[in-house]
Parts: structure tokens; sequence; C-alpha cells
């Protein structure tokens, strides 16, 4: 979920949909049609372009529908996701075929995990359900608790069997964790049904990401606003064009815990065991919203200039922008396209 950092913050990024994207139309006479979906914690927004309601209606639909469906089968929330289920096989030896979409998110993120040398890694959900409790009751994980959790986590102690896209977790009470991902996926999905129905021209956010699709008619893109809020709570406009593309937000500015003067962040290096203290706030544009999503959160995990120059090196062609304070100071890295 995305909520506005508090006064301690310093730098936030929003994308707030511009109001006023309805250009002259050179095609079929399309109407804008706007419609919401709440799921995986956060509420959908899917505006799009249609001949009338009843094809924006079925478009939008077929989002929503796709949206539970990816949530139904990659949910650590709930028992009997697909994603649960997998978890309950950890340390049994026994290998799990899976579906195409989780074969899909769980390959994305190996790779990810290996090329990030595990800064980036769906094995830490032990290590996330106890942040997560420890957030919600404000007090620190004991040090035990911690050890304890990071026998089970590990990305190499989750297995995949190409094969047969059968999936092993090696370590006993492995749990996995497609938080900083599957978001992104949905969206995909989300957007390629909206397709399906031959309407090309949709926007769909979700909790601070989003993926566009064609732009609106006559436009040249959909007109998002980056929202900068200060940390004296001046508000900066950026606005960006973006179509064809997608833009995900991560930070550990808005969830965490607050403790001898540092704040734990819901986003953990699960090479420590730690929340992330660094205050940054990570927005990256990619081809894919599964990809912009996993990289946000891999470059929040390396902190703000490591992670930074990492996704320079690694990704030339991915533009991202990285906003933190140093020395007291509001710093920026980057810009979107
Ligand atoms: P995001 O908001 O996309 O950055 O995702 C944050 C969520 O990803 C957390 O709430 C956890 O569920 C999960 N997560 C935390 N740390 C990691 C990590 N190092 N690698 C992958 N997922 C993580
Ligand atoms: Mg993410």
């Amino acid at each position: 979920m995305f909520r506005l950092p508090t006064t301690t913050a310093l730098l936030s990024l929003i994308f707030m949909l511009s109001t006023f994207h309805v250009g002259a139309q050179t095609e079929a006479p399309l109407k804008r049609f706007t419609f919401t979906h709440p799921q995986m914690g956060t509420l959908f927004n899917i505006s799009l372009f249609a001949a009338d309601s009843a094809q924006a209606r079925k478009a939008a639909d077929a989002a929503r529908t796709r949206i539970d469906e990816i949530n139904n089968a990659m949910s650590d929330y709930t028992a009997i996701s697909e994603l649960s289920k997998l978890s309950t096989t950890a340390g049994t030896g026994k290998s799990t075929p899976v579906s195409e979409p989780l074969w899909t998110v769980l390959s994305a993120s190996q790779e990810l995990a290996v090329k990030s040398k595990g800064a980036f890694d769906i094995t830490v959900g032990p290590l996330s359900k106890l942040w997560r409790r420890a957030i919600r009751q404000k007090t620190m994980p004991a040090k035990s608790e911690i050890s304890a959790a990071r026998k089970s986590v590990g990305y190499k102690k989750l297995q995949l069997n190409t094969a047969d896209k059968s999936v092993t977790l090696i370590a006993p009470n492995m749990q996995l964790d497609l938080g900083a991902i599957a978001k992104g996926y949905a969206l995909d999905e989300a957007l390629k049904a909206v397709e399906a129905q031959q309407v090309t021209r949709a926007l769909i956010q979700g909790g601070g990401d989003l993926v566009a699709g064609d732009a609106p008619p006559g436009q040249a893109g959909w007109q998002v606003y980056a929202k900068w809020v200060t940390h004296q709570g001046q508000l900066r406009d950026t606005l960006l064009m973006v179509k064809r593309c997608a833009v995900a937000t991560s930070g550990a500015l808005y969830r965490f815990l607050e403790s001898d003067g540092k704040k734990y962040s819901h986003i953990i290096d699960p090479r420590t065991g730690m929340g992330v203290t660094h205050a940054a706030m990570v927005s990256v544009q990619a081809p894919t919203a599964m990809q912009a999503d996993a990289l946000a959160t891999t470059v929040s995990v390396m902190g703000p200039r490591k992670g930074f120059a990492w996704l320079q090196k690694n990704y030339k062609d991915i533009p991202a922008v990285v906003t933190f304070q140093e020395k007291g100071k509001p710093v920026q890295l980057g810009k979107l396209r």
C-alpha cells in the first residue's frame, strides 16, 4: 500500500494521473473510462479509451479478473494460494510443478537474485514475516529470532527445475514472498487482458506503480506527475509522458520501525536479516512492470548510491531516479524519461 511519508521523511515520489489528457481525436472517437479494483492491499486504477461503455467494462473486468487470479496464485497473505501451498513443501525433499505464471515470476526472481548477489531474494519470507510483525508491534525482533529465520532464507535454497517446471524448497520452514515483484507482474498481465479486448490505449496503476499501453488518442503519452514531497512538506511536480513502459517506486520511507534513532524498513537485506535503514526513494522505468518493481526493490536493498551504480552498470537502458538525504541535504541521482 502506498502512503505519504511522515514529516520527518525527506523526499518521496508518487505518481498521480493527470486529469487533462483527452486530446484531439484523430481516429475513431474513443471515450475515456476509469475503473478501480482493490486487491493486493492496494487500489488498482484502470484508465482506458474505448468505443463505448460496454467495451470499456469488458476490458476492465478482464483486467480485474486477471489481477485476482495472480493474487490467488502469488499472495503470501493467504494459506490457500499456490505460493503458500508451495511453501508448505519446504524441507520435505518434494518437487512441485507450478503454474506458468508462477514459473515466470519465480524464474525472473531467481535470475535477479543471482545478478544482485542475493540483495533481491524471494526466500526472504521468514524475515519479512518477522519484520512485518515488528513494525506492527513497534518492537525490534530478537536477535535469536532473526538468526533462526535466516536459516530458512537464501535464494540458493530455492531450486527451479527447468525440465518439468517444478520447484524444490530445500531447507525446512522456507517461505516465499513475492511482495517485491508480483504487483508488477499483475500490472503487466492486467494490461495484456485489457489489450485482448481490443483496447490498447490504457494506463493501469497500483500502489505507486504503473504500466502504460498506447498513448491516449492524439497524445504523445499518458501524462503522469511525479510528485516530490520534501521534508519541509513542499510539493514539487515533474511531468512525465509515458507509453508502452512501466514505472515502479520502492522505498523505506513509509513503512518502518523506529529504534535507537534508526528506521528499519519492511524491505530487508537478506544478507544480514535486518530491515534496511537507508531512507531512500527509488523509481525505476522499465519495459515491464515486473522488472521495474523488482529492480526498484533491489536498489532499495543495496542503498541509494551503491544501488544506483549497480543499476547503471547492469541495466544501461533502464532509467531510474533515487532520492535521499545526505549530510542534511536532499540528493537526487538520475532521472526518468
Ligand atoms: P516493494 O514495495 O516492491 O519494494 O516490495 C517490498 C516487499 O518485498 C516487502 O514488503 C517484502 O514482502 C518483500 N521483500 C523485502 N525485502 C526483500 C528482498 N530483499 N528481496 C525481495 N523481496 C523483498
Ligand atoms: Mg518492488
